[in-house]
């Protein structure tokens, strides 16, 4: 008979600690007895020689999990889940979402056009955007676009003009209820003062309202807003959803008009992390749902239908950047791991201090763990992709690095800095990998410079 307890017996105290770390992978993630992490099944070291690094790594299932966790908290009975496309999107990942019953917000005619084209059926998805072109109203209009979120008082007039007197556009007003909520300054849209949204407090949410029930070209579903990105708590969006319930009140009273739709947007939190704090779609569903009808039994309001709009919550755990070690340099006051991607595939950390937990992906190291800075390759000293994170002492060039919860506002925000070109998108279900987007290679970049 052993004596060991369990917390004493140092394997299964690494145990532990695997547990711990990959706690923000996705469910498929495993790591191979020599050290290889496998994701469906597939060792990322035999994707990134196939596909060259940066890579990134879609795992189909856990995009799938993720849409049906919404769907089952938010049902198609009562409720729509809208994923924002501006989080990623490529056309593998349209058809996924359409088979899995979701929505899609997009920003702009090129998103639009991009899932259209894909077979997305243009009634299930809501344009929006503080500052939308003549390309984007004329796209989604020729599209046939479910909603057009107003975002401002001009846009009344244009798009009322852009339908026609006969022509007929179901629109939200896109409203900012007065609620700070995000994860950081840049990525909070709730309050007052800021580019997106009509104000609720100084009245121009009702007043534009009016002036929308009046254009007999424009149907006005309802009120939207978004509070921002990376919210970890339930309690903003009851904030906003009372004051919004207020506000389909006052319409009622003053215009008759009771509206069947309630957006509430997205922003709902993730875990970069082991430990940090996530928001959990089911337990929001159910608070929502909570204060809705209470809201609106006290308002003398019917339920409307809810739509949320989680993009970074769908994707973001998703997918794994996977880079090549390129140098390592040693200060004496830190250690830093240079790669051969950086902000021009993820622009998050230099854009608001986004802080990612990498590990080592091609093999097992018994060294001890030194704190490190990896860096990009890009020629910016804020090009730094994690800092003070714990790696092997002896991570050397040709090593594998993979970064979890990658797959939301990276690729979609990636550039051509230094002309290295975008990554791949693989994905990989079943034991099996394919590729979703291509490499962009010199020849792409040169195919678009035609000034010689
Ligand atoms: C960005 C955005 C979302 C999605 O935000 P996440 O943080 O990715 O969930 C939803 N709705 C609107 C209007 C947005 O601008």
């Amino acid at each position: 008979m052993t004596t060991t307890a369990p917390d004493t017996d140092p394997s299964a105290a690494e145990a532990t600690d695997r547990a711990r770390e990959f706690s923000v992978w996705p469910a498929t993630a495993a790591e191979g007895p020599d050290g290889r992490v496998l994701l469906a099944g597939v060792p990322l070291a035999d994707i990134a020689d196939a596909h060259g690094t940066p890579v990134y790594v879609l795992d189909e299932a856990e995009v799938r999990d993720r849409c049906r966790t919404y769907r089952a908290a938010f049902p198609a009975a009562e409720a729509d889940v809208h994923y924002a496309a501006k989080a990623f999107l490529c056309r593998g990942l349209v058809r996924l979402l359409d088979e899995e019953g979701l929505g899609l917000d997009v920003c702009s005619a090129g998103e639009l056009e991009l899932a259209v084209t894909a077979g997305f059926p243009p009634e299930r998805i809501l344009l929006h955007g503080n500052a939308k072109s003549p390309a984007d109203l004329d796209t989604a209009l020729r599209l046939g676009v479910g909603r057009i979120v107003i975002d401002g008082p001009a846009e009344i007039a244009r798009l009322a003009a852009a339908v026609g007197p006969r022509g007929h556009q179901k629109v939200m007003l896109r409203v900012t209820p007065g609620v700070g909520a995000g994860g950081h300054a840049k990525i909070r849209t709730g309050t007052d003062g800021q580019k997106f949204g009509l104000s609720l407090r100084d009245g121009h949410a009702q007043h534009a309202a009016a002036r929308v029930l009046a254009q007999p070209g424009l149907e006005l579903t309802g009120l939207h807003c978004h509070l921002g990105s990376q919210i970890t708590e339930v309690k903003p969006y009851l904030t906003a959803l009372r004051r919004l319930v207020g506000l389909m009140a006052r319409l009622r009273d003053a215009h008759g008009a009771v509206l069947p739709e309630l957006d509430l947007g997205g922003g709902h939190g993730i875990a970069h992390r082991p430990g940090e704090p996530v928001l959990d779609p089911t337990t929001l569903a159910r608070r929502l749902r909570t204060a809705l009808a209470e809201d609106c039994a006290a308002a003398g309001l019917p339920v409307p239908r809810l739509v949320v709009e989680p993009g970074r919550a769908v994707i973001g755990p998703a997918g794994i950047a996977l880079y090549r070690v390129l140098a390592v340099k040693t200060t004496p006051e830190r250690t830093f791991v240079a790669v051969d991607g950086g902000m021009s595939d993820n622009p998050r950390p230099a854009l608001y201090g986004v802080r990612y937990a990498p590990r080592l992906a091609g093999r097992r190291s018994t060294a001890p763990a030194v704190r490190t800075t990896v860096a990009g390759r890009h020629c910016e000293a804020g090009d730094l992709l994690a800092e003070d994170v714990a790696l092997p002492a002896d991570t050397r060039p040709g090593d594998l690095l993979a970064v979890p919860v990658s797959g939301a506002y990276q690729l979609s925000m990636a550039s051509s800095y230094n002309l290295v070109g975008r990554p791949p998108v693989v994905a990989v279900r079943d034991g099996a990998a394919r590729l979703l987007v291509r490499r962009e290679t010199l020849e792409d970049l040169r195919a678009r410079d035609v000034g010689l």
